[in-house]
C-alpha cells in the first residue's frame, strides 16, 4: 500500500527567516506518523538551514529544479550531487511555469529526470494540459508525449521510487480545481500508461499526486480518490495553518482508504 504524499511548492516565496518560523510553526503541531510524508520545496536559499532543521524530523526537503550536468561551466545553475550534498531527498522535475516561462523541453525534463535517479534524488515529475489543449481534447496526447519522453530509456527499478504529479495547468494558481472525478481520471490514466511502459507491479508502486489551487476546503474529496496519493500544494502550502490541515485531510484520507 502507497503512503500519502504531501508536497510544498513555495515558488518564489519567503525568505530564509520566514522558511524557518514556517518550520517551527509546522514542527509544534504535526504529528509524527508512518502514513505519510511531508516534503517542502523552497527556494534554494533555504535548502541549508531547513535541512539543519529537518535533521531530527520526518519532513523531507525538496529542490524546485536541477540541472542535468555534474558540475562545469553553467552560470546559475545547480546540480543533483550539490542537492543531494544539502540534504535534498526530492526535487520538482518538469513544473509547468519551468515549462512555460523558461522553456524547458521534454528532451531536457528527460535528462534530468535521469541525473536526479543517478545522484539518489527522487523526482517529483510534473505532467498536465494547458487549457487550450483539455478544451481541444488533447489532454491524453499531452501526457502520453510527457511521460514517455521523461521515462524513456528509464529502467523499472528507477521508476519504482517516483513521484508523479498530475498538474493540469489551467489548475496551477487560478483558483480551478479539476474536479475529484477528472483529477481520478487523470491519475488513472497515467497509472495505466506506467503500466503499459513499464508493468502492473510498477505502476501499483508509483505515487500519483494531484495538484492545481488544492486547499483545506477541496483537499478532502481529491485526496479520497483511489489513485490519488497525495497532493502539490503551491499557494496553500505557504500558510502554515492552511498546509498543516492539508496534511491531516491526507491522514484521515489515507485511514479511510
Ligand atoms: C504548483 O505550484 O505546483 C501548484 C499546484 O500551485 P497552486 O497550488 O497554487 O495551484
Amino acid at each position: 500500500m502507497r503512503i500519502s504524499i504531501i508536497v510544498a511548492n513555495w515558488k518564489m516565496n519567503k525568505s530564509v527567516s520566514e522558511a524557518v518560523r514556517f518550520v517551527q510553526e509546522l514542527h509544534s503541531s504535526l504529528t509524527e506518523n508512518d502514513e505519510i510524508e511531508v516534503v517542502i520545496a523552497p527556494p534554494f536559499t533555504s535548502l541549508n538551514s531547513l535541512s539543519e532543521k529537518f535533521k531530527d524530523s520526518p519532513i523531507k526537503l525538496a529542490a524546485q529544479n536541477v540541472f542535468c550536468m555534474p558540475d562545469g561551466p553553467f552560470t546559475g545553475e545547480i546540480s543533483p550531487r550539490m542537492l543531494k550534498d544539502v540534504g535534498c531527498d526530492y526535487v520538482i522535475i518538469g513544473h509547468s511555469e519551468r515549462r512555460d516561462l523558461f522553456n524547458e523541453s521534454d528532451e531536457m525534463i528527460h535528462a534530468k529526470i535521469v541525473a536526479a535517479i543517478k545522484n539518489d534524488l527522487i523526482p517529483i515529475l510534473c505532467v498536465g494540459e494547458r487549457l487550450q489543449e483539455l478544451r481541444s481534447g488533447q489532454t491524453e496526447a499531452v501526457l502520453a508525449r510527457q511521460l514517455d519522453s521523461a521515462l524513456q530509456g528509464l529502467r523499472s527499478t528507477d521508476v519504482e521510487r517516483l513521484v508523479i504529479a498530475y498538474e493540469p495547468v489551467w489548475a496551477i494558481g487560478t483558483g480551478e480545481t479539476a474536479s475529484p472525478e477528472d483529477a481520478q481520471v487523470g491519475a488513472l490514466w497515467i497509472r495505466k500508461r506506467i503500466q503499459a511502459l513499464f508493468s502492473a507491479k510498477i505502476s501499483n508502486g508509483v505515487w500519483i499526486l494531484y495538484g492545481g489551487s488544492v486547499n483545506p476546503e477541496n483537499a478532502k474529496e481529491l485526496l479520497a480518490q483511489r489513485d490519488i496519493d497525495g497532493a502539490l500544494v503551491g499557494g496553500s502550502s505557504l500558510d502554515p495553518k492552511a498546509f498543516l490541515k492539508i496534511i491531516q485531510t491526507a491522514v484521515q484520507a489515507k485511514r479511510n482508504k
